[in-house]
């Protein structure tokens, strides 16, 4: 089934999102941002699945199947690309030695349900401790940006890969006002434990 929301500028893109939040379970044929041919003018159209109608001629039936297309979840979250250039020939493994053509940026953007950014790094230590150091520069200033636009940011933590925590970036960036030092240990950060379940983090 079709639902054309034919609304204007960022209202359109709020209701959007307040469809989108009050959906519990439904999954979505395709969201066309701009999009001339569902009527009149210009509009945002979002085209949910399933439908018990089977209308002669339709255009989308295998849109029909309430399972089609992808489910609503709770965030769209996608790893940031990391350009490189390789620098010699490959060798019998296939390995090749290459270096970074760009900054490094946050490791992971994404929208959460509702609508709200979500910018975060990915942090792991086979130690008791992590440095503040290993986010540089060039992603602290990012992180700092997003957070001032009202994105939910944090350093997603790995202890040895068997404790996981959370560390809100606000947090993070000030540890040494917080911990009174530039590295964290898991027992400084524990209210931040995020559970491990099944193979999953579970931190949204
Ligand atoms: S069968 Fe096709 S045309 Fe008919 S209501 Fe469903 S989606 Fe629309």
């Amino acid at each position: 089934m079709q639902y054309p929301l034919n609304l204007g500028g960022k209202y359109k893109r709020r209701k959007l999102a307040e469809f989108a939040a009050s959906v519990k379970s439904m999954n979505y044929a395709e969201i066309k941002n701009v999009d001339v041919a569902n009527g009149p003018g210009v509009r945002v159209s979002l085209f949910v699945s399933g439908c018990t109608h089977h209308c002669p001629g339709c255009f989308n039936p295998e849109t029909w199947d309430f399972a089609y297309g992808t489910e609503f979840g709770e965030a769209e979250i996608e790893k940031t690309p990391e350009p490189m250039k390789q620098l010699g020939p490959k060798d019998r493994q296939g390995k090749f030695t290459a270096c970074y053509t760009k900054k490094a940026q946050p490791d992971y953007k994404g929208t959460l349900k509702g609508g709200r950014s979500v910018v975060f790094e990915a942090k792991h230590t086979s130690g008791d401790r992590l440095e503040q150091s290993v986010v540089t520069d060039d992603q602290r200033k990012r992180l700092d940006r997003h957070m001032a636009l009202g994105a939910e940011c944090f350093v997603m933590v790995s202890f040895g890969f068997r404790e996981f925590f959370k560390v809100p970036w606000a947090i993070f960036r000030a540890m040494k006002e917080h911990y009174g030092r530039k590295y964290i240990k898991p027992e400084d950060v524990q209210e931040y434990k995020v559970k491990y379940i099944g193979g999953v983090l579970r931190f949204l």
